[in-house]
C-alpha cells in the first residue's frame, strides 16, 4: 500500500521575536501561510522491517537526519505502534534551506500519512505534540493554511484565509544560518515589530491591502551586510509593482504579493534572470485531517 500527500511550503507574513526562554528557544509570534509550491511525499508500507528513504536530491541525508525519517521513527515511538517497514519517497521541489520549512513540511506529511494508515483516531492535538518533537515548524506544517504560530511555533490559532493573490517567491543562491541570525538579535534594539493584531484583523475582514501594509519580519532589521541581496530583491519586487515584499523565516527567500497576474509573471521573468529559483505561487488552505489534505 502506498499513500501520497503534498507537503506545502510556508511563508511568514509576519515574524516577531518576543523574548528568549530559559530553555534556550525564542518566543515567537508569526503569521504563517501555506503556498502551492510543494514536495510530494509517498509512504509505501512493506513486509520487511526498516525505513528506507528515496529522494530526487542526492545530497539530502537518507538516515534519521532526514526530517521525514525522524518523523516516522518518532511516530512509532510515541504511539507505541509496532514499527512496520516503510519506503518514504520525497520528491523535493521546495528549495532547501530557504526559510520555507521544506524539511518540516516533509516530516509533517509523513506524520499525517502514518496517522491515516495506522492510527486514524489519533487526535490532531496529539499529532501536533509529536510534531513539535520533530521540529518547531512541524506542528504548523501538520495543519497548514493561514495560522498564528506562537511559543516556539507550536501554539497555533487558525486564521481566516489570505485573500486570493499571487505570491512571487525568489530564493537567492546563498544560505543564511538561523543560529547566526538569532545571535544578531538584541531584543531591546529592534526598531519595529509587526502589527500582528492589525494583520489578523485585516485577514478577518478579507482586506488584502491591509495585510500587505503589515507584512513584516524582524530578522530583516538585523541582516548582516553580506546578505544585502535580500534587500535588493525586495526593492526589485516593489519596483515591479508588488503590493508588499518581505523575507520569509530566517531567509534568504523573499516573496512579493501581487494582485495582477501579468505583473506577477513579469516579476518572475525578470528575477529569474539573476535568481533561477524564482516561482509563481498562490496561497493554499489548511490541510484537513487525514485524506482531506490538499
Ligand atoms: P525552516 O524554514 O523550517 O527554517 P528551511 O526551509 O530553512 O527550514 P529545510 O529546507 O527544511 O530548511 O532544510 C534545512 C536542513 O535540513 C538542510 O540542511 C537539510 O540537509 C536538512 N534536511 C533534512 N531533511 C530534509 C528534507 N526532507 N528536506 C530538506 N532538508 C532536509
Amino acid at each position: 500500500m502506498t499513500i501520497t500527500e503534498p507537503a506545502y511550503a510556508k511563508l511568514n507574513l509576519t515574524l516577531d521575536i518576543l523574548g528568549k526562554r530559559p530553555d534556550g528557544y525564542h518566543d515567537l509570534r508569526m503569521v504563517m501561510q501555506s503556498i502551492n509550491l510543494k514536495d510530494t511525499v509517498s509512504v509505501t508500507f512493506k513486509e520487511r522491517q526498516g525505513i528506507t528513504l528515496v529522494t530526487n536530491l542526492n545530497y539530502l541525508p537518507r538516515d534519521h537526519n532526514n526530517i521525514a525519517v525522524k518523523a516516522a521513527e518518532l511516530f512509532f515511538r510515541e504511539t507505541g505502534i509496532a514499527p512496520v517497514g516503510l519506503t518514504i519517497r520525497v520528491d523535493k521541489h521546495i528549495p532547501v534551506a530557504a526559510g520555507m520549512a521544506g524539511g518540516s513540511s516533509d516530516g509533517a506529511a509523513v506524520l499525517r500519512i502514518l496517522r491515516r494508515a495506522l492510527a486514524p483516531d489519533l487526535p490532531e492535538a496529539d499529532l501536533e505534540a509529536m510534531a513539535l518533537q520533530v521540529g518547531s515548524d512541524v506542528p504548523y506544517c501538520v495543519r497548514g493554511g493561514t495560522a498564528l504560530a506562537e511559543g516556539r511555533g507550536e501554539v497555533l490559532t487558525d486564521l481566516p484565509p489570505l485573500p486570493d493573490c499571487l505570491l512571487v517567491i525568489c530564493k537567492p543562491g546563498f544560505p543564511i544560518s538561523t543560529p547566526e541570525l538569532f545571535s544578531q538579535v538584541r531584543l531591546h534594539r529592534l526598531r519595529c515589530h509587526p502589527d500582528t493584531a492589525g494583520i489578523t484583523a485585516a485577514l478577518s475582514g478579507g482586506d488584502l491591502p491591509g495585510v500587505c501594509r503589515r507584512v513584516y519580519n524582524v530578522f530583516e532589521d538585523v541582516l548582516p551586510r553580506k546578505y544585502r541581496a535580500v534587500g535588493e530583491i525586495k526593492r526589485q519586487l516593489m519596483d515591479l509593482e508588488a503590493d508588499a515584499a518581505c523575507m520569509t523565516g530566517s531567509g534568504p527567500t523573499v516573496f512579493g504579493v501581487f494582485t495582477d497576474e501579468l505583473q506577477a509573471r513579469r516579476a518572475v521573468e525578470t528575477l529569474r534572470r539573476d535568481y533561477p529559483q524564482t516561482f509563481l505561487t498562490r496561497p493554499v488552505g489548511r490541510c484537513a485531517p487525514a485524506d482531506k489534505c490538499g
